[in-house]
């Protein structure tokens, strides 16, 4: 439902016609955002669809907080890297760009200007920014993949225990990400024989240390020499050298409260500001400077989305 453009529902495919058209006319600045996860082994104690539970949830819970529509087109996305644990579900790279892309350009079609990718997936994270930067030149259309906080306590603390943990992968980090957002389906019962999993030969492992002064370089080294599969790194499909035993529900829900309201005070400010011209409709008049000059009173006299949408003339 949507009334004078204020949304109860937030998920695109809840909403009928006219409730996405009211929203779209009314709101000041109508923002899509975008969820992608993954279909993939995680663990023995995490679900196969981990990554996009929690981005269904996330984007939710923003899309609540800031009067956006918000969907995931995709249950699956790119796993190659995981086919050798069962369970993985994985698309080409060229099908994940192109879900991305069609989607974005059926909601530009009708007239949204701003949208925002929200990536849960490792793997997914260059395919997603490759789709941000075609639409946003093909299509006319804002594309954000915002990223944050990182200058907080929590955040310093956590990108730490990534550096010298290797925290990527059904970690101790996505472990209480899982507790905060669906403790239901984590079965922690089955880490009760943990031990480190890890294939990564020793000197590889030394380079995992970022109080080494040459930190900058070796961890760019590791990169480049760690095999392509997580077969290659792990015995069980756990992704880190740290226990994830240590996960709790708290630092979950502090991870969580925290991008949450990174990325609602993001959209919020991203709203305030016009649709810059790059990103505006041509207006019928053929007049490439109508919007500058005249605005929501265009003389042009065209039915052309520019006069429609008074986001494009702001
Ligand atoms: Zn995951
Ligand atoms: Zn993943």
């Amino acid at each position: 439902m949507s009334e004078n453009g204020v949304l109860s529902r937030f998920w695109l495919w809840e909403l009928t016609r006219p409730a996405f058209e009211d929203w779209l006319a009314n709101d000041p600045a109508p923002v899509v955002i975008i969820g992608i996860g993954a279909i993939e082994q995680h663990a023995v104690h995490l679900p196969l669809g981990c990554d996009s539970i929690g981005v269904a949830r996330f984007v939710h819970d923003v899309a609540e907080k800031t009067n956006s529509v918000c969907l995931h087109p995709t249950w699956a996305g790119y796993s190659p890297h995981h086919m050798e644990f069962s369970g993985t579900v994985t698309y080409s790279h060229e099908t994940l760009l192109n879900i991305l892309l069609d989607t974005i350009r059926s909601l530009a079609y009708h007239g949204v200007k701003r949208f925002v990718l929200i990536n849960y997936h490792g793997g997914n994270e260059n395919i997603m920014k490759l789709a941000a930067q075609i639409a946003k030149r093909e299509y006319h259309v804002m594309v954000a993949t915002p990223h944050g906080p990182d200058n907080t306590e929590l955040s310093k603390k956590i990108k730490e225990r990534m550096q010298r943990y290797l925290e990527v992968h059904s970690c101790a980090r996505e472990t209480s990400y899982a507790l905060h957002y669906f403790p239901e389906l984590v079965e922690m019962w089955r880490l009760e024989d943990w031990e480190n999993p890890t294939l990564i030969p020793d000197y590889l492992l030394e380079f995992l240390n970022p109080d080494r002064p040459d930190y900058e370089m070796v961890s760019q080294i590791f990169n480049a020499s760690i095999g392509p599969d997580t077969h290659d790194i792990t015995k069980t499909g756990q992704y880190s050298i740290n226990d994830p035993r240590t996960a709790t529900k708290e630092e979950g829900d502090a991870m969580a409260a925290e991008v949450t309201q990174f990325l609602v005070d993001f959209i919020n400010t991203w709203k305030k500001l016009p649709v810059p011209p790059a990103y505006r409709d041509e207006c019928e008049c053929g007049d490439p400077d109508c919007h500058e000059e005249h605005g929501d009173d265009c003389g042009c006299g065209g039915e052309g989305p520019c006069h429609d949408h008074k986001d494009g003339d702001a």
